[in-house]
């Protein structure tokens, strides 16, 4: 067993060390509304996004209705208009001009398709019982 001479720096160690115990084990949150994995019945992952069951069903009030808009308390979701052409899914990466509608956040965007598949998930998830996280 070494001994260290002179003061050892404990608080500067401990923090190194809890920092590093937090990063696995850090909540995943809602892209679009902030939530973390624990407070949403379902989250479901893409490539660094995750949207919950909530934004899912919030996502599909927005690409149906002819508002288009609706607010989280984290952001605001639009549609995506025709015009942004190159706009990615961040989720399947597919451009605007290739799927039918898409909505974005701003810095998280997702497209019809991807919102089928997230709401095939949830509806089979939660007839499993089942509130893990899911990768698309
Ligand atoms: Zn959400
Ligand atoms: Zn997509």
């Amino acid at each position: 067993m070494r001994r260290y001479s002179g003061q050892v720096p404990l608080d500067a160690w401990f923090h190194r060390v809890a920092r590093r115990l937090q990063g696995p084990s850090e909540l995943l949150s809602c892209s679009f509304c902030g939530k973390h994995q624990k407070q949403v019945k379902k989250l479901i992952a893409g490539p660094g996004v995750y949207i919950c069951d909530e934004c899912v069903e919030r996502v599909h009030g927005v690409l149906t209705s002819s508002a288009g808009t609706a607010s989280t308390p984290f952001a605001a979701i639009a549609q995506v208009s025709d015009a942004d052409v190159t706009l990615q899914c961040t989720f399947c990466g597919k451009r605007r001009q290739q799927v039918a509608a898409m909505a974005s956040t701003g810095h998280a965007h997702i497209c019809t398709e991807c919102l089928d598949l997230c709401n095939e998930i949830i509806s089979e998830e939660l007839a499993g019982g089942s509130a893990q996280q899911t990768e698309i």
